[in-house]
């Protein structure tokens, strides 16, 4: 999941990097509104988090902004104040959800997590397809009950194909969701960790049926 953070306070905004980081997730941020507003609506999202304080344009104005753009990721606000008027004015902006500060990092996680698994994902907090399961809370991953070690990038990328289930999706669309916007991801780097997924899962087991399939000109797919 790649998350963007638009926090003006340099301090914050590193540490909800780093801490993000930590639980696998790709971030990126922006110090002020336009910026945070041109990337939001540039780069493709699966969560962003607003702080409603913010020079050049507050956090209600630009998810104001970004929904009437038809842009529809979702945005967890985030205030300063706890007074039920900014609330209610975030949320009719069309914000998804708000957390006051200060706030727990533990809070901030569960509140991602809610708002990651709406619409699309039920409370569950694994992926299953065939014999391959992904515990997506402790970042773990079995083949037929066997625990396989991936890498951070190899879980991200096998995560994000996994929620798309039966989905063609391109490198491109693995570099936009697993790398940071700084990061130079060439799309052989994809290939490369594709392979190495494919090689931990399918060493151990010879006989497995191909997990990922290859999309020649396209991308991957998983059943
Ligand atoms: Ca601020």
């Amino acid at each position: 999941m790649r998350i963007l953070v638009v926090e003006d306070e340099h301090r914050i905004a590193q540490t909800i990097k780093k801490g993000l980081e930590q639980e696998r997730y790709a971030v990126d941020i922006a110090f002020d509104g336009a910026s945070g507003f041109d990337l939001a609506s540039s780069e493709d999202y699966d969560l962003i988090i607003l702080d409603r304080m913010l020079p050049e344009m507050d956090g209600t104005q630009i998810c104001a902004k970004l929904r009437a753009s038809k842009i529809h990721t979702p945005i967890l606000i985030l205030t300063a104040k706890s007074q039920t008027a900014d609330k209610i004015e975030g949320l009719d902006a069309g914000a998804d959800d708000y957390l006051t500060k200060p706030f727990s990092f533990e809070e901030l996680l569960a509140r991602i997590r809610a708002l990651s698994r709406r619409p699309k994902q039920s409370v569950h907090t694994s992926l299953v397809t065939g014999a391959l399961t992904l515990n997506t809370q402790e970042f773990q991953t079995f083949y037929k009950d066997v625990p396989i070690q991936l890498s951070s990038k190899e879980y991200s990328i096998l995560e994000y194909l996994m929620r798309n289930q039966g989905k063609v999706i391109s490198k491109q669309q693995i570099i936009d969701h697993v790398w940071d916007f700084d990061a130079d991801v060439l799309p052989n780097t994809v290939e490369v960790t594709i392979k190495n997924i494919r090689n931990k899962i399918e060493e151990p087991f010879p006989h497995a049926n191909k997990i990922i399939k290859t999309i020649r000109g396209f991308g991957y797919r998983i059943r």
